[in-house]
């Protein structure tokens, strides 16, 4: 039997209630396809200061990349949001992407039928809205040296490398051959060299990719097509500043924060996590929305394990939670009756098994 070992850290607030959820999805479809999953947490983030001193505690630091595959629920925790250094909670998380040389990071974002309402846009521009952006994750203006200040103003520094490019380019020409075969780059090469650059190293590594059309838009061409024509986009390449920026604009679409997933794949084991972070507010009370970690899990046995059956099977089952009617208390409408974390992850466990599905909507919905 294949066996599949998975480093878990459920990390703060929320993140352990819907990482709870996420494992038990991922053990439905190791029982439905017949593999193991073994998976052991280790802490993060706030978690890891509480044990260590240390947001990414050497333990955790030394599992990861040991393991198949990282499956990571949210950090961060008000009482330390002064904190410095290592015991930053979100540090950790940086330190720890770093770690896996997570160079690409890929956030879907889906409308689904159901959820349209949801969405600040009106729900006839948010039909048939899938799309997913590739984001360079480990370079750019985050990284760049010199950064700092002086007393005359402060520097930070923006610098690709022409690898660094040509690496996270092909994960986007690779993924768009499981889409529709079309790569949008996004860049400013208007204004930026760097941006230059990237248009022309994108433009050659896609010649390795005849069959994978690509076009090129400005990022402020991009942001305003984002929310007045989502659903012309199919896949989206860019670097980290303008990924960070469009992948939260294009979140607003799908409603909610709890329903997004997101990848970071690169040299090592990926991390898999969904996009909201520790939802202090809400922590605690059972009620947030395990969607975002249990569709996490998917895009961790479609690009973590190369388990592209198993993924869709939880896609579907997801999808299917929501035509359903199930609705945690972020999605629900005026007056809807709402499921909470654990009924909606018993519901996914359940049509991931195939066992009542008939009768899905009625039982917790
Ligand atoms: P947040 O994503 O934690 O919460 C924003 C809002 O969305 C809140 O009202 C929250 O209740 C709601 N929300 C988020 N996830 C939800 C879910 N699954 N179900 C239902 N509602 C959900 O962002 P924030 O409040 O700006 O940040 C809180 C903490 O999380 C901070 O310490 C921040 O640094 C950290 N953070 C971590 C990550 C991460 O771990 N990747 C990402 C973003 C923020």
């Amino acid at each position: 039997m294949k066996r599949y070992a998975l480093a878990v850290l459920p990390g703060d607030g929320i993140g352990p209630e819907v990482t709870a959820e996420a494992v038990r999805v991922l053990r439905a479809t190791a029982d439905l396809f017949g593999y193991r999953i073994d998976t052991t947490e280790y802490p993060l983030g706030a978690a890891g200061v509480a044990q260590s001193g240390d947001s990414l505690p050497p333990r955790t630091r030394d599992a990861v990349t040991q393991a198949d595959a990282v499956l990571l629920g949210a950090v961060g925790d008000p009482a330390l949001a002064a904190a410095e250094g290592r015991r930053r909670p979100e540090a950790g998380l940086l330190a720890l992407r770093k770690l896996l040389g997570a160079y690409a990071n890929l956030r879907p974002v889906v409308v689904h039928p159901a959820l349209r309402h949801a969405s600040p846009l009106r729900p006839e521009r948010l039909e048939g809205v899938d799309l997913l952006i590739v984001r360079e994750l480990t370079g750019g203006l985050y990284y760049g040296e010199p950064r700092g200040r002086d007393a005359a103003g402060a520097v930070n520094t923006l610098r690709y490398t022409v690898p660094e490019i040509e690496r996270v380019a092909r994960v986007a020409f690779r993924t768009a051959r499981e889409r529709k075969g079309a790569v949008t780059s996004v860049d400013k090469a208007n204004v930026l060299e760097v941006s230059l650059l990237w248009r022309e190293t994108v433009s050659r590594v896609a010649l390795e990719y005849p069959d994978v059309r690509l076009d090129h838009l400005y990022v402020d061409f991009a942001a305003m097509r984002l929310v007045a024509e989502p659903a012309r986009f199919d896949l989206l390449l860019t670097e980290n500043l303008f990924g960070d920026i469009l992948s939260d604009e294009a979140a607003v679409l799908a409603g909610s924060l709890g329903l997004l997933p997101s990848a970071s794949i690169g040299d090592g084991p990926g991390l898999f996590e969904p996009v909201h972070g520790s939802a202090p507010d809400i922590a605690g009370r059972g009620v947030a929305n395990p969607l975002g970690a249990i569709a996490s899990a998917a895009m961790l046995l479609r690009y973590g394990l190369n388990l592209p059956e198993a993924a869709a099977v939880v896609d579907r089952a997801v999808a299917a939670a929501l035509t359903a009617g199930a609705r945690t208390a972020d999605l629900a409408g005026p007056g809807e009756r709402t499921v909470d974390t654990r009924e909606m992850g018993d519901l996914v466990v359940r049509l991931v098994l195939n066992r009542d599905r008939a009768g899905a909507g009625q039982g917790v919905a």
